[in-house]
């Protein structure tokens, strides 16, 4: 399967769930400015699956936040809420593989189990937190029983032994995760939740394929999740993108900048009077292209 897909197409894929911040700019002005670069596309996804968090007025202020940085795309913008159709059939295609299963456990089960003398020697924090210790994995559970459902790694990746992306941001070169890695530091991850239908992971790639995108520009914090986007991309027969993660903005204090620290979201910016020229050469960007 090819890795260089071309023309070159990209996107940045907030959720509306808060107030875009300093290192929302950076990521959004460096997808921006590879797809000129690249003579290439951006996109504009917005990722409002969860929508117990995200609200109308988040997807405005991002609209407004972005247009204020001079940023454009094509309209109209791929929303994930009218996507379920297309997360049903690829969770129905790695069922029909045998590659997923129910889950009952709650997060307390999960901390209990992994609290039990024989599980907490090897107890592994993924992307998504604890790695899942796999009481549900042989258990047959049906959906009525069970909340959530999940990858079966394990079985994901017989007779593979490692996955492999195209980094073209921090490192870059071709990064190979072992299958024996993967399994340790990633686990069962969660596919999709009874109260949110889809996960991120699922979604992430089947809406990076609808969109046809040939590289995926996002921080750092994400780089761990890639190699299960490229296994799910691997079952679920969509073109590999290329990844280029970059540097997450941080504070003085070296924290990253979260969406509750509203002193530092871009609005406060604006408001208090600060030209988008000089955001961007705080960030050490050049205006959009
Ligand atoms: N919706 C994710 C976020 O806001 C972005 C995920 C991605 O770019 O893959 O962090």
């Amino acid at each position: 399967m090819a890795d260089t897909l071309t023309p070159y197409i990209t996107r940045f894929a907030p959720s509306p769930t808060g107030a875009l911040h300093l290192g929302h700019a950076y990521s959004a002005l460096i997808g921006n400015n590879r797809a000129h670069e690249h003579g290439g596309q951006f996109l504009l996804r917005i990722e409002d699956i969860d929508t117990q968090r995200c609200r109308p007025e988040w997807e405005a202020a991002i609209y407004r936040d972005l247009h204020w940085l001079g940023l454009n795309w094509p309209k109209p913008v791929l929303r994930q809420s009218s996507q379920s159709l297309a997360y049903q059939t690829a969770m129905a295609r790695l069922f029909d593989l045998g590659l997923t299963y129910h889950c009952s456990c709650t997060r307390g089960d999960i901390r209990a189990a992994l609290a039990a003398p024989q599980e907490s020697a090897q107890a592994l924090f993924g992307p998504d937190g604890p790695v899942y210790p796999g009481t549900c994995r042989n258990s047959n559970l049906r959906p009525d029983q069970a909340p959530a459902l999940r990858l079966n790694i394990a079985r994901a990746l017989e007779g593979l032994s490692s996955v492999s992306f195209t980094e073209t941001g921090y490192q870059s070169g071709v990064r190979f995760c072992t299958a024996k890695d993967m399994i340790a530091t990633l686990g069962d991850v969660v596919l999709a939740r009874k109260d949110i239908g889809v996960s991120y992971h699922l979604a992430v790639v089947v809406d990076d394929g609808a969109q046809n995108i040939t590289e995926v520009v996002r921080g750092l914090d994400l780089q761990p999740a890639t190699a299960i986007h490229q296994l799910l991309q691997h079952h679920l027969g969509l073109p590999r993108p290329r990844y280029h993660h970059h540097h997450l903005i941080r504070d003085t204090a070296g924290k990253r900048l979260a969406k509750r620290d509203d002193a530092r979201s871009l609005a406060s910016f604006r408001a208090q009077g600060m030209a988008c020229d000089d955001v961007l050469s705080a960030l050490g960007l050049e205006k959009p292209l």
